[in-house]
């Protein structure tokens, strides 16, 4: 084989090879500290592998949010923007010294975070003197704590005998330009990611959260976007699986902060996983794992402060007996809109406005339960969205309104979303008569239900107050 053939052959084979995604959360990252435990799991990993890792950072802790604040403030023209700017730098200067004793690596790494500090504080200037933020300069300020953590990240680790490279996402994630939230053109990146990442004997690391488009515009992912990339990446490396790494054990069963005897989730489905985190459990974004899904991936949710402890592993089977329900999950300050008709039964274009005008007023829907009689319907939103969305409604239904066709249009808040979810419901005869009876004996009233078609999750609304009772009764009657 010639050389060239040779070469070849090794780069087919270097992209067929599974690699690794590490994803690492701002908490993980949030100080010296934390960066010396993330380079050691990145790096006795490393040792074990063949393949290096491709690791994906947030920004440092708090790190995203002083940035959109550092905007809003100077789009307002207010110069005290200049103190929030002066404690990032701190944060991260501070970060530099503990963990760069060697003074040329230091002036190394001090000479490449000066001139993006440099940049951050022209453009925010530049904002301040406008008197403006657009939604697309909001999105190149927020993407600064990703680059800077990033860089001292990926220094650290290769200041402690591993190879490493820094590899700014905006070169290999590509979008259109729905600022804030940007839609990802999958080909295109799957492209550029394969092409950026297929070298593997260095360990690469990786700006989460931030893309751009293909004229080179800064864009984000949106707020914990982190996830995604980490998802993107996986998918289009095929990688062999994609490791969160964050500052708990895994899913648990419960929030451990209400239910002390509640455990970590061995193992559990994308479907259960995306259902969990979307009523409320905060481990992963719902709609990041949908890239991996995919390809059946398996997602491991890992703890940086534990890393010896399993996690808890998401993959398309798992294999459970004998426990119906695998989680709960709740949603809480939560407010119902009751949309109550003489006669909506003959009238599908009445529901048809009714959704039309929520979804205008921009606010999102979380759960909906319509009573058989079909005379009154039940929404269930946030309490800002509950509350944009009636402004709304009355506006758009006012005719139905005085023909009375809707009687009336109501809104009760400080309520509580809670569900129970898992795979093994589906066609179990009793789930939901256990659930009342639990409840019921806890002495916590039901306002409304809602069971999903897939058999996945059942979801009652309470009143918020009943939160505690109602996740102790129920965690007990199922998964104790
Ligand atoms: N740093 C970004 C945020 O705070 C992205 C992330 O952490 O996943 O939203
Ligand atoms: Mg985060």
């Amino acid at each position: 084989m010639g050389n060239i053939a040779y070469s070849k052959y090794l780069d087919y084979f270097v992209i067929i090879l599974p690699m690794q995604i590490m994803k690492f959360g701002g908490s993980s990252v949030a100080n010296a500290d934390r960066i010396r435990n993330v380079a050691n799991i990145v790096i006795s990993k490393s040792k074990l592998e063949e393949d290096k890792p491709v690791v994906v950072v947030s920004a440092m802790k708090g790190v995203t949010d002083a940035l959109i604040r550092a905007a809003s403030t100077a789009g307002k023209g207010d110069s005290s923007y200049k103190s929030i700017l002066k404690d990032m730098m701190r944060i991260h200067y501070e970060a530099a010294d503990t963990l760069f004793s060697q003074k040329t690596i230091h002036s190394e790494i001090c000479g490449s975070l000066n001139p993006l500090f440099k940049e951050l504080e022209d453009v925010l200037r530049g904002v301040f003197l406008i008197k403006e933020c657009s939604p697309r300069t909001n999105d190149l300020i927020s993407g600064f704590g990703e680059r800077l953590s990033c860089l001292i990240i990926a220094a650290y680790i290769s200041s402690d005998h591993a190879r490493a490279e820094m590899v700014d996402a905006r070169t290999i994630i590509r979008t259109d330009n729905r600022y804030g939230r940007a839609t990802v053109d999958f080909e295109t990146t799957a492209q550029l990611v394969r092409k950026r990442l297929k070298k593997n004997n260095i360990i690469r690391v990786v700006t989460g959260f931030i893309s751009s488009t293909a004229n080179g515009i800064a864009t984000t992912l949106g707020r914990n976007g982190s996830d995604y990339t980490a998802s993107l990446l996986g998918a289009a490396l095929n990688a062999s699986s994609v490791e969160i790494w964050t500052d708990v054990d895994g899913v648990f069963t419960a929030d451990p902060r209400i239910v002390s005897t509640a455990w970590v989730i061995e193992e559990i489905s994308f479907q259960e996983a995306m259902e969990m985190s979307f009523f409320g459990a905060e481990v992963i974004h719902p709609y990041t794992l949908l890239p991996v899904i995919e390809k059946k991936i398996p997602v491991y949710i890992k703890n940086t402060l534990n890393p010896s402890a399993p996690g808890t592993r998401i993959a398309k089977n798992v294999s459970r007996k004998n426990q119906p329900i695998t989680g709960i999950a709740s949603i809480d300050n939560v407010s119902m809109i009751t949309i109550e008709g003489g006669d909506m039964i003959g009238m599908p274009g009445i529901i048809n406005q009714i959704f039309s005008s929520i979804s205008n007023s921009g606010a999102n829907i979380i759960m909906i339960s319509q009573a058989s009689s079909e005379h009154s319907v039940c929404l269930i939103l946030r309490y800002e969205d509950a509350h944009k969305a009636l402004k709304n409604l009355k506006k758009d239904l006012s005719d139905a309104i005085s023909s009375r066709i809707i009687r009336s249009v109501k809104i009760t808040d400080a309520l509580e979303i809670i569900a129970i979810i898992g795979d093994n419901m589906r066609g179990q005869i009793g789930i939901c008569g256990k659930l009342f009876n639990s409840l019921g004996k806890a002495d916590v009233n039901i306002l409304a239900i809602a069971q999903g078609s897939t058999e996945l999750n059942i979801s009652i609304v309470i009143s918020n107050k009943d939160e505690i009772d109602a996740i102790l009764a129920i965690h007990k009657a199922f998964l104790e």
